[in-house]
């Protein structure tokens, strides 16, 4: 056993645990991160990276075939082996020697095995020969240990090998069918994939896809599923079996039943917080770890202990567990170097975004792309709310990009403000639509500002001038 000492203790490292690394690094923290599986986390290997580089093929073949002319230039099928040889090319094979020249350029130490808290400011890692290393943390750790798959308890369902996100977004023999579980973000995207890579798919989605996004989402994703073959039903389980012949079947309530070559759950996620020693200072395993906007976990006497990304269920996205990574860095290396500071001057860059300014893109067809409130979600938050609705096919960047093209918009304005609270794009290629909404949202742009942000002619972004005319045209 040995025993060394450092100014922070990352367990975990996603890409979020990374982010903490180095920015408490960066501001001259002494640090280490411990990894059970690969550097660079689900993310990386299993989420994110697989499944866009599943989704992008169709995707820009899609886009060829919606443009007279081109469409002519495409004419012959997906080549799966070749989408599948990119998808492993983008995840390395599931190799992550490519990620330890950073963390040696950054400064940051790694310890590979299974982090365990030990105590205050103790963990103990179990290395894969079996050896314990303890850790000592003269200021924090930080728990980025993110989320697993949820597998709901229906029956029989535990035993018929079902597949989770990480078997879809790693596959090597796609399926003749595919039935899923779940109506969410991983069920609508692996839906897109999975149709496009030839499998015919059904989803079980008990509310409908994509419920808690704004309506004009789900309908447009559930029409092009329908459109391109696949089965979307509006069900619950309530028993699965694997037959002899090796397919799944699922008994829903309504009486139907479905019958797959494979099941994948897509049902939520669990905190990947079971088995990090919770128990020893007090907490629960198995939780979620609540925080504050500092990344803080509440209840932990002397404030050491912080956790960022999934792990803490505010916003389960890379691209917002960085930016709690960022502020978590920031305010463990501020806490030890200015501890006395009445005002924290890293208080400007909490992770106060997680709350309502969520952006997020669902990489389905059409896709999805949304900031901040729905207009359910505003008016139940006690806002006083106008929708603006416009049909992004009207827009002339839109006639231009594809041919007949379909898509959809929705402001939702808080009219005692005069600002945007939410923006939805609904339609091909939205997600790069997304970040001018983000900045409208976040940065409570008025809307009597935003209209002289002029956009170019003929982009798509002239879907901005025909939500404010809307907007004005119902004052
Ligand atoms: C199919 C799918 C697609 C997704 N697509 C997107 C997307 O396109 N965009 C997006 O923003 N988000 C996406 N997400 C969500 C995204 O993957 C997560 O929000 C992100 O991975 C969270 O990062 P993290 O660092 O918190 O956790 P992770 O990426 O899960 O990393 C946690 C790390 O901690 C390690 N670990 C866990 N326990 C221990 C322990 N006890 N000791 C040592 N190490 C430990 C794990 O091995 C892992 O490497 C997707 C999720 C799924 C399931």
């Amino acid at each position: 056993m040995t025993d060394v000492q450092y100014d922070l203790i990352v367990l975990g490292a996603g890409p979020v645990g990374e982010n903490v690394a180095d920015y408490a690094t960066q501001a001259s923290l002494k640090c280490v991160i411990v990894e059970s599986e690969l550097v660079g986390g689900d993310c990386s290997f299993w989420a994110c990276i697989p499944s866009k580089a599943l989704l992008r093929p169709p995707s820009a073949r899609d886009a060829a075939r919606r443009v007279a002319g081109a469409r002519e230039a495409v004419t012959g099928p997906l080549d799966v082996a070749a989408v599948l040889a990119r998808r492993d090319e983008f995840v390395s094979n599931w190799d992550d020697a490519g990620s330890l020249p950073w963390l040696e350029g950054a400064g940051i130490d790694l310890v590979r095995g299974h982090g365990r808290l030990a105590g205050e400011r103790r963990v103990e890692v179990t290395t894969a020969d079996g050896d314990t290393v303890v850790l000592t943390a003269r200021h924090a750790v930080a728990v980025c240990t993110g989320s697993a798959a949820l597998i709901p308890n229906i029956p029989g369902l535990a035993d018929a090998n079902p597949w989770t996100s990480r078997d879809a977004t790693s596959v090597k023999d796609v399926p003749a069918s595919l039935a899923i579980i779940g109506g969410g973000v991983v069920a609508a995207e692996m839906a897109t994939a999975f149709v496009a890579l030839g499998s015919e798919v059904t989803v079980i989605a008990r509310s409908g896809l994509l419920a808690g996004l704004e309506d004009i989402a789900g309908d447009a994703v559930t029409k092009r599923l329908r459109a391109d073959g696949a089965t979307v039903l509006h069900g619950s389980p309530v028993g699965v079996s694997r037959g002899g012949a090796g397919d799944v079947t699922i008994e829903l309530d309504s009486g139907e039943t479905v019958t797959a070559t494979e099941v994948l759950v897509a049902t939520g996620r669990t905190p990947r917080s079971a088995d990090i020693g919770l128990e020893r200072i007090g907490l629960t395993p198995g939780e979620w770890l609540t925080v504050d906007d500092s990344l803080r976990v509440d209840g932990v006497d002397g404030g050491w202990l912080y956790a960022a990304g999934d792990v803490n269920h505010r916003a389960l996205l890379t691209h917002q567990g960085k930016y709690q990574g960022r502020a978590a860095g920031m305010a463990i290396a501020a806490r030890v170097t200015a501890p006395t500071t009445e005002a924290d001057p890293w208080s400007d860059l909490a992770a106060s975004a997680d709350h309502e300014r969520v952006p997020s893109v669902v990489f389905s067809e059409p896709q999805v792309a949304s900031i901040g409130l729905t207009a359910d979600a505003a008016a139940k938050a006690g806002y006083r709310t106008r929708v603006v609705d416009y049909d992004l096919g009207a827009v002339s960047g839109s006639g231009l990009h594809a041919d007949g093209y379909e898509g959809a918009a929705r402001m939702v304005v808080d009219e005692d403000r005069g600002v945007a609270l939410g923006v939805t794009f609904v339609g091909a290629d939205v997600a790069e639509l997304l970040h001018a909404a983000t900045i409208a949202v976040v940065g409570e742009v008025p809307l009597s500002r935003l209209w002289h942000a002029v956009p170019a002619f003929p982009t798509m972004s002239e879907i901005w001038l025909r939500l404010l005319e809307t907007y004005r045209a119902g004052e």
